[in-house]
């Protein structure tokens, strides 16, 4: 029998945080749950891909803000 168990301090040194990309960066999502109301087409309630100033992605409505 052989454990698969990683002893520890067998990981990369990269795992200290000095190697994130964009770690700190927050996408879009993820925030407030209502900011997504603005995306709703006012026409067909489908929610757009993005923030406004979008365009309904069923109906082609334009989303203001
Ligand atoms: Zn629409």
């Amino acid at each position: 029998m052989s454990s698969a168990h990683p002893a520890e301090g067998t990981e990369p040194a990269d795992r200290d945080g000095s190697a994130a990309p964009s770690g700190t960066v927050a996408g879009p999502e993820g925030g407030e749950s209502a900011c997504w109301l603005d995306r709703v087409c006012p026409r067909c309630d489908a929610v757009a891909d993005g923030p406004p100033p979008a365009r309904c992605p069923r109906c082609g409505a334009e989303l203001r803000g």
